[in-house]
């Protein structure tokens, strides 16, 4: 094993430990007070988890895509909100700027965001505006150096602690399509800004997604992502590719939680005198469970292997989200049958994992989106 090999092992293994340990033992009050204890968060900024895709020097971990799959799928295994309120900074709210930014923005924004002192929140969908990304409207106007940004964007996750906002608006008119689209890092204290109060959601409770209102904000041209104009819809996608992997590696995660539940129960609990895990039809519940948990984590593996070899993993990283994402769905609906009533109640954590595990096949691109994506790159392969 390679010195690097050797630090995220034992990286991947504090965080396991770290989430079986401290987070799953805090499930109970994250639902109760929807809030993430202090505590915790500051466990998780000590153990880098801020910094996972900023690189070394500005300061973060640096992580691969394997690597970071590895840390992900952990930290999984305890309620997907942990991993949301680090996870959405330095996914989909850091990668445009490690990907896209200029050296200024990269240093300007970067180290701050790596330490969990600055979280950062990704604002593309609006109330208009959902699968169909490059259907946005929200406009961003020149006036000499700077721009001014007026539009609502929707579900915004993590906006009410978020420093800085990315923030896709369109700089050419709606017949520009996605060529017209910008990026702009956005500071929480321009005026303009209104962050809406959280919605109230279904499950991930704990973490908290609001609109966020654009009033004539004005923000200089050098918040202009990269610098230039135009390249924001590419950006966007670009780091959607990314997030895809990291979700499939959180849904891998959660199933293997949700069978835990499931066999823990299924040993505990007797019927006909003896233990339900005897019975043959709960033991075929459990084999395909595993069987589909098993899959998921192997193809993020692979995928994530082969993106950071240089290959291109956009249908891979697709069907990755979409099998994985399933997966969990059938795997949670099973486990809770395998509680019976004790499932419906909120004494178990099954009931509270069912709710959460929903979104995952929602945002970040549907699960109909990733088979589009999947059918768009296949059918590409042949010219079709
Ligand atoms: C809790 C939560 C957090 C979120 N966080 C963020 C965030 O931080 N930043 C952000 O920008 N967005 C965020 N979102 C938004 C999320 O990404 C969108 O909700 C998602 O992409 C779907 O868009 P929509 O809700 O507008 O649904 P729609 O696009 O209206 O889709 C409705 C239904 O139609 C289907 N559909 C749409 N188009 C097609 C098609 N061409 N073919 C077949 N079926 C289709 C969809 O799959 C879906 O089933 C969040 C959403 C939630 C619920």
């Amino acid at each position: 094993m390679s010195d690097r090999e050797e630090t995220i092992h034992l990286l991947a293994d504090a965080v396991r430990r770290f989430a079986r340990e401290q987070l799953v033992p805090a499930e109970p009050t994250v639902e109760e007070t929807d809030e993430i204890p202090g505590d915790i968060v500051r466990q998780l900024k000590e153990l880098g988890l801020f910094g996972m895709t900023v690189p070394e020097e500005y300061g973060g971990l640096g992580l691969g895509m394997y690597e970071e799959a590895r840390l992900v799928l952990e930290v999984a295994y305890a309620s997907p909100v942990f991993r949301s309120y680090f996870g959405t900074t330095n996914g989909v709210g850091t990668l445009g700027i490690v990907n896209d930014g200029t050296e200024e923005q990269k240093r300007r924004y970067l180290p701050r965001i790596a330490t969990g002192e600055m979280m950062a929140s990704f604002c593309l969908t609006e109330p208009d505006s959902g699968s169909d990304a490059a259907s946005l409207t929200t406009r961003a106007i020149r006036e000499g150096g700077y721009f001014v940004i007026n539009g609502t964007k929707r579900f915004i996750t993590n906006a009410i602690h978020a420093g800085l906002f990315t923030v896709f608006a369109r700089t050419a008119p709606k017949e520009a399509g996605a060529a017209g689209i910008s990026a702009f890092l956005v500071e929480r204290d321009t005026p303009g800004i209104t962050v809406a109060a959280p919605y109230r959601k279904m499950g991930f409770r704990g973490s908290h997604e609001s609109d966020v209102i654009f009033e004539n904000c004005r923000v200089p041209a050098s918040a202009l992502l990269g610098g230039r104009e135009g390249g924001g819809f590419k950006s966007a996608m670009r780091s959607l590719d990314h997030a895809r992997l990291h979700m499939a590696a959180v849904a891998a995660g959660m199933c293997e939680r949700l069978i835990d539940e499931g066999r823990r129960y299924a040993i505990e609990r007797k019927q006909f005198g003896k233990p339900i895990a005897s019975f043959q039809l709960i033991q075929g519940m459990l084999a395909d469970s595993q069987a589909e948990a098993y899959a998921a984590r192997a193809m993020v593996e692979k995928a994530a292997r082969d993106k950071d070899a240089g290959h291109n993993v956009t249908m891979e990283s697709a069907c990755c989200k979409y099998f994985a994402t399933e997966a969990a769905g059938r795997i949670a609906d099973r486990m809770l049958q395998i509680h019976g009533g004790s499932g419906y109640i909120k004494e178990y954590p099954i009931e509270r994992l069912y709710r959460d595990v929903r979104l995952l096949r929602i945002y970040e691109g549907t699960s109909q989106i990733q088979q589009l994506i999947i059918a768009r790159e296949l059918l590409k392969q042949v010219g079709a």
